[in-house]
């Protein structure tokens, strides 16, 4: 066993019973890690079912001072769901029911384990909608969404997943149980603490329940696909778009870099030989205006100089394109280059300076660079791609990475858009935050959590 005493293993294991605990070194492994593929093993994983077992949890965690980190489903990019030295790992896997399903109210009452898409499909047979669609949506939880505060593609026009949440139970370090918010859809009740606490990365409090508001689904879609000789002009598309006044349902940008792994993944191409970046425009409501609006999407992607622009022809076609997108970070991965993944955002008018930086920097580093993403919200997955074993690549896509930073928080954007600081971030929040506001939020992380166990390492340096 690791930095965790016996007796206080012996403790959690009565609290959970025996068979939701994992010791063995597969769980080690599987635990200590998420989808950075960097981390460090727990002593111990604790599973537990209810409330009650994680107050009892907590609390002997907290009066043993041990580190005890909450982990959904194990898909962020930042290290947020695992150990930086050992302790103990929460598992939120048991907590996977849709509770309620409130037509009357539009809400959904959810455990945090549930899985975002079957969420989706669960609200969607009864013509409801949860819009928050992170590209992991068939892998991560809900949990892990209001902790990291997860956006996707409709954002533009949806927002993220703050936006959809009502009500939290939570517990704290201490072991107290708190009801924040309530199935109403206005609370201006003292501080706003639920707030606080969606994108807090696990670090505030365990969120154990979850009241998401839903809106009615939207009666009819379109799904159009552009592409563009360059990345310049698809961006230009993007401009015209938001200067029509569109707002698009999603407006993803995919780059060359992007579309070949994608490609060599599936083993066939998604766009024509020659395209430099592709855009998929969707556009959701009532049937005239999805139509009106498809066609000023189409406008400003001929206007732009695109070199093909296609309607998805049925619900298979858009699903297609839409697995693409979805596939493009895995593909990235299965490529074999190591990818130092990003996902910076800027103020949507600066998009162009956005791209133009990353240009620069391939030019400047000699680096490999695949960028995509959330076009319409200005949030861009950079993927810097390192070459195994090439000490000199990795330094110099690290001298990247921070010129990239710093670059984007002089655009007015921010270092993180979506996959918020965990570990992997933490030495580089300086750049963005000002000494007081990081002394601010320690003084807050300080109320919450006296004693320091609740995911120690994260989101400071
Ligand atoms: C292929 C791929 C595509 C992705 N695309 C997107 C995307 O489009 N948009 C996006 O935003 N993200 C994306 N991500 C990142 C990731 O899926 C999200 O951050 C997601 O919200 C994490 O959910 P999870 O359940 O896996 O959480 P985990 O990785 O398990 O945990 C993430 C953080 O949340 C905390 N946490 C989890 N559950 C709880 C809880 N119940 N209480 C308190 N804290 C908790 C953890 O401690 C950790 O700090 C992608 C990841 C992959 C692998």
């Amino acid at each position: 066993m690791g930095s965790t005493p016996d007796p206080i293993v012996r403790l959690l294991t009565e609290i959970v019973g025996r068979e939701h605990v994992r010791t063995d070194a597969a769980s080690f492994e599987r635990y200590g890690q998420d989808a950075l593929g960097i981390g460090h093993p727990p002593d111990l994983v604790v599973i537990p079912a209810t409330t009650s077992e994680i107050s009892a949890v907590a609390r002997v965690c907290d009066e043993h001072r041990v580190p005890l980190v909450v982990r959904g489903a194990g898909t962020g990019y930042t290290g947020g769901a695992v150990p930086t030295r050992g302790g103990v790992v929460l598992s939120m896997e048991r907590f996977n029911r849709i509770l309620e399903v409130d037509e009357a109210n539009l809400l959904a009452v959810v455990e945090p384990g549930v899985i975002t898409a079957d969420l989706q499909r669960a609200v969607e047979r009864v013509g409801l909608f949860y819009p928050p669609d992170p590209a992991s949506l068939e892998i991560s939880s809900i949990g892990g969404n209001v902790a990291e505060c997860a956006g996707g593609p409709r954002g533009f026009k949806y927002g993220t997943t703050r936006r959809y949440v009502l009500a939290l139970e939570v517990v704290l370090p201490g072991g107290e149980v708190l009801e924040l918010g309530s199935k109403a859809v206005k609370n201006v009740v003292g501080y706003d603490v639920l707030q606080l606490l969606i994108g807090s990365e696990g670090t505030l409090a365990i969120i154990t329940k979850i009241t998401l508001r839903l809106i009615p689904r939207p009666p009819a879609r379109a799904t159009l696909r552009a592409t563009f000789a360059d990345v310049q002009a698809a961006v230009d598309a993007v401009t015209a778009l938001i200067r029509r006044r569109v707002v698009a349902a999603t407006l993803e940008l995919i780059d060359a870099e992007s579309l070949e792994a994608v490609a060599e993944h599936l083993g066939e191409p998604i766009a024509p030989p020659g395209t430099g970046a592709m855009l998929i425009v969707e556009a959701d409501g009532p049937g005239a205006a999805v139509d009106a609006e498809i066609e000023q999407a189409a406008h400003a992607c001929r206007e732009a100089g695109a070199t093909a622009v296609t309607l998805a022809a049925g619900d298979e076609e858009r699903e297609r394109l839409w697995s693409a997108r979805r596939l493009v970070s895995l593909a990235l991965r299965a490529t074999g280059l190591q990818k130092i993944n990003h996902d910076v955002v800027v103020p949507r008018g600066r998009i162009p300076e956005l791209f133009g930086i990353v240009e620069t920097l391939r030019g400047q580093f000699g680096l490999r660079i695949a960028a995509f993403g959330h076009a319409g919200d200005g949030n861009i997955h950079v993927n810097l791609l390192v070459t195994p074993g090439d000490a000199g690549e990795r330094a110099r896509a690290r001298t990247a990475e921070r010129q990239l930073f710093e670059q984007v928080v002089a655009l007015e954007g921010s270092i993180s858009g979506e996959h918020g600081i965990g570990f992997a971030k933490a030495p580089y929040i300086g750049i963005e935050l000002s000494p007081d506001e990081i002394a601010l939020m320690k003084r807050i992380k300080q109320a919450f959590d006296p004693h320091g166990i609740l995911n120690p390492g994260k989101i400071f340096p």
